[in-house]
This record gives structure tokens, sequence and C-alpha cells, in this order.
């Protein structure tokens, strides 16, 4: 089943074969600030099972200033109408499509919520799903224990 997903003026589409996970709500706050939401939800797609199907020339891309190690956060947008959108020519094996550009079912939900350490006070997390913060996170997903005097970033302070 190929899965489609566009952005908001239609200019940029795209699609993939299957969504191969996970499926992560992110709350940090460079996702809450390209999403202008609580957090982004991404799904995890295999480079070699997406496309871009049209709009490429009309993909910016900013990269965020490096809070601890290279590579930068990459966030990709439609410079006609300003969706997020995924990258036109990915550089890894998998990228993270933002779920709101899907015009169809993926046919999976959102497994986790991660970077809970950026909830705001204003927001809720009101389901029962796993919430990883980043510690846990680099515990969970690369096997790595932060030093116990690793300090939280974020683009404030650099
Ligand atoms: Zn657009
Ligand atoms: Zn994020």
């Amino acid at each position: 089943m190929t899965i489609h997903g566009s952005c908001l003026c239609g200019e940029v589409r795209f699609e993939f074969e299957r969504a191969a996970g996970p499926f992560e709500i992110c709350h940090c706050n460079r996702c809450r600030k390209t999403s202008g939401s609580h957090g982004m939800p991404t799904i995890g797609v295999l480079a070699t099972e997406y496309r871009m199907t049209s709009g490429k020339k009309s993909v910016s891309t900013f990269a965020a200033p490096i809070l601890y190690a290279a590579p930068a956060y990459h966030s990709s947008f439609c410079s006609k109408c300003g969706s997020p959108v995924p990258p036109a020519n990915p550089d890894s094996d998998k990228l993270e499509i933002p779920a709101g550009l899907l015009d169809e079912d993926p046919g999976v939900a959102p497994d986790k919520h991660i970077f809970t350490e950026f909830i705001p006070p204003w927001d809720r997390i009101a389901d029962t799903l796993p919430q990883f913060n980043i510690r846990e996170l680099f515990r969970e997903r690369e096997g790595i224990e932060l030093p116990d005097d690793f300090e939280l970033r974020s683009h404030y302070d650099i």
C-alpha cells in the first residue's frame, strides 16, 4: 500500500511504501517550534521506500545551531506555504515523516512520547503511551548512559 502526503498548498507531494516505525511524538523544543504545536508526530520510513514526487525545488532546509554534536537538527519546509515537509533527498537510510502531512491512514498509531522534559506547563499528555526523557531515550535507543553531569540545552542557551 502506497501512502501519500502533501503540504498545505499541494506543491510538495511525496509517497512511501510502508511505515517502518517508530511512530513517535517528539516534544523537543525544536520540533515544537517547527510544528508550532505541542509536539511533532513523526513516522519512521526507509529512504529506499520513500519518494518526493513533486515540489522538490520548493523545499527549503534550515540547519539549526548544533546543541550537542553533529549532525544539526534539520528542518525542511515548503517555501510557498511553510508546512514542514520531509527532506527532498534524504541523506540517511531512514527519515522521519511529519504524520500530519499524510492524506491517508498509514495503518499505524503513535507508540511513544519522547523528549518529555520539554513539555511546557500548558500541555497535558492524556494517553497511556510510554514516555521517554532524553536520558531514557539514549539508554533505550543507543545503549548509551548519559553522564551524571549531562546538561539539557536548548537553542536559547547558544
Ligand atoms: Zn506548500
Ligand atoms: Zn524533536
